[in-house]
């Protein structure tokens, strides 16, 4: 018996999840489950802003050049067209709902108009396109949407609740194994409440994965504590089609200081004229791009990452002490503010920074309705890969792609939800745990949690190389097996529930990457430096084998 039964399933409750929950609760019952409280999430952090085209020197044409050239050679090109000249709409729709950004100063005696926007620059940008909300763009989106979605009589929101798996047509129950077929259909999914840790089953005619990025696999990350790739390994499991996943983005400026957890320094303050210096005050990045302080992240990554084993330093340097400060306090009071509490004024002392792991470009393929391979499922957002960030994301382009693609994806659910043929809700079995027990050995968990994060970090990172990446493999196996045997035996807790997902997630960018024999993007690797177009202009795909 199902506990609950709803047209639509939203997992993840970040700018997808919100989005799209609104736009199709109008027409039909959703209930929307969210593993901790609802603002816990990337959208909650995100600071620059949106890119968008509003006017002056700025081009649909240029913005989309932008994005496949930080793409390197793999976005997919019909969709950035479309995630592009998309954007000026959806970006007013938010702005229609309440969400106040910046717009530019006007000089005396004029009047701003409703989208005179204050346009941020970032790297990979050749025109200023963000369009922000101070430094906290993502709280006012998440600010705003939350709100609406908490009003809205025809969504239940389900905090602290955790999808564990996805529920399939062919699912067949052994305390949770799940076996698939190829032509399978998705109907609901079990979800641990976290206040009882009973797993609860939930039955829908349409499941909607919005459980954002993976950046916890990595040691250092800017990510939120929920970024465990949930998303990305229960659609895996359940025989969705995954791709690109080796293609992580590590953010080059993320707070160095031994109490941030991980707090970033928004690219924007590079775009507003921060330099990177060495501990020596070189400014380094002339040596490395032409384009200095705004090349593509990657770039820039790897230029810290060279600088810092070549010093063998903690930490390199970013310099906005020549700006006004207070032109530095308005335009930056998150990161002001943030920087302060640790005893560090960036208007008068250089910020300490390091890289870390900071937006998935891979995920689960989607075509461009958001639907995956898997029928009634779909998946949009940090978890999706729809081919708009290629090899490499263009700065502030994930938000505009989860604006765009909740719209696509909704309209798409309630043409499928009016088809005639539409199958009914399911009857689902419940989550079988007879046998298991409570955890007596929480101490694997907490120990492999580390083990594939510092794994992933030395030898799967901004660097790569068939032998780092060889010896992630054999950890990774061996890892994996643990997990398995464990995850059988005992009744599922949070942190034993993501590391699953995190060892999934571990297994398939290692896999990705050993696939590519190339450097591109944000895959680098020593062994093979160079792009190749001849043999690897093309998606790394990956399914899970058929089980029987
Ligand atoms: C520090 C930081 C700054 C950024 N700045 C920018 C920026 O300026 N511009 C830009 O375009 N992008 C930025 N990004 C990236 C952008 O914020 C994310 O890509 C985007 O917000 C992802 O949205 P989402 O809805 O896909 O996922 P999220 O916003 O991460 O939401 C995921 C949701 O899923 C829930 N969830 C996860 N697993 C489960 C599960 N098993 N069960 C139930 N719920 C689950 C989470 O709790 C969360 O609510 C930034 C990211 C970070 C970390």
């Amino acid at each position: 018996m199902s506990d609950v039964k709803t047209d639509i399933l939203v997992i993840g409750s970040g700018i997808a999840g919100l989005m799209y929950a609104l736009k199709v609760a109008d027409t039909a019952t959703v209930a929307l489950v969210t593993k901790k409280e609802a603002m816990e999430s990337n959208t909650n952090l995100a600071q620059g802003g949106i890119a968008s085209v509003f006017g002056g020197t700025d081009t649909f044409d240029l913005h989309i050049e932008d994005t496949l050239a930080s793409g390197d050679g793999l976005c997919n090109r019909d969709v950035v067209e479309r995630v592009v000249k998309e954007g000026p709409g959806r970006i007013t729709e938010l702005m229609q709902m309440g969400v106040q950004f910046n717009l530019r100063r006007q000089k005396e005696g004029e009047t701003a108009g409703p989208t005179d926007f204050d346009l941020g620059r970032e790297g990979g940008h050749c025109r200023n396109r963000i369009v922000h909300a101070h430094d906290m763009t993502g709280r006012e989106v998440e600010r705003v949407l939350l709100e609406r979605v908490r009003n809205h009589p025809n969504i239940t929101l389900y905090e602290n609740h955790m999808g564990v798996d996805l529920i399939t047509q062919s699912t067949r129950l052994r305390r949770g194994h799940v076996t698939t077929t190829h032509e399978d259909f998705c109907c609901g999914a079990y979800v641990l409440e976290r206040s009882t840790r009973r797993v609860m089953t939930f039955a829908a005619k349409i499941t909607f994965l919005a459980t954002g990025g993976a950046g916890k696999v990595y040691l250092y990350t800017s990510n939120p504590d929920i970024a465990t790739g949930d998303g990305i390994a229960m659609a895996y499991r359940a025989g969705a089609t995954v791709a690109n996943l080796e293609f992580v983005q590590f953010h080059p400026t993320c707070l160095y200081h031994l109490a941030a957890k991980n707090f970033l320094i928004s690219e924007a303050v590079r775009g507003e004229g921060g330099v990177l210096i060495n501990e020596a005050g070189h400014a380094f990045m002339a040596d490395y791009d032409p384009q200095k302080d705004l090349a593509c992240r990657d770039k820039v990554a790897r230029a810290i990452d060279t600088e810092l084993k070549k010093s063998g330093a903690d930490s390199v340097f970013l310099d906005i002490t020549h700006k006004n400060p207070d032109f530095v306090k308005e335009r930056f009071p998150g990161i002001y503010a943030k920087c302060l509490s640790f005893g560090i004024d960036i208007t008068r002392q250089p910020i300490p920074v390091v890289p870390a792991a900071h937006y998935m470009c891979g995920g689960v393929v989607t075509d461009i309705h958001g639907r995956t391979d898997v029928h009634h499922l779909f998946a949009v957002g940090e978890t999706a890969c729809t081919g708009l960030h290629g090899a490499n994301r263009l700065a502030s382009n994930s938000l505009l792609e989860a604006l765009v693609y909740a719209d696509a994806a909704a309209r798409q659910s309630l043409e499928d939800l009016r088809a005639e043929n539409f199958p009914p809700l399911m009857e689902l079995p419940a989550w079988d745990d007879v046998g298991t027990t409570d955890s007596d050995e929480m101490i694997m968990v907490n120990h492999n949690w580390d083990e594939i994060r510092r794994m992933m970090w030395n030898y799967v990172g901004i660097v790569r190389s068939d032998k780092r990446l060889e010896r992630a493999w054999r950890r990774i196996e061996a890892i994996q097996k643990e997990i398995r045997d464990y995850y059988w035996n005992f009744k599922v807790v949070p942190d034993l529930i993501e590391l699953r997902n995190l060892a999934v997630v571990a297994e398939l960018i290692i896999k990705c990457a050993q696939h590519r024999k190339e450097s591109r993007g944000l895959h680098y690797t020593l062994e093979y430096p160079r792009r190749d177009d001849r043999r690897w202009l093309k998606d790394t795909v990956l399914r899970r084998p058929f089980v029987g």
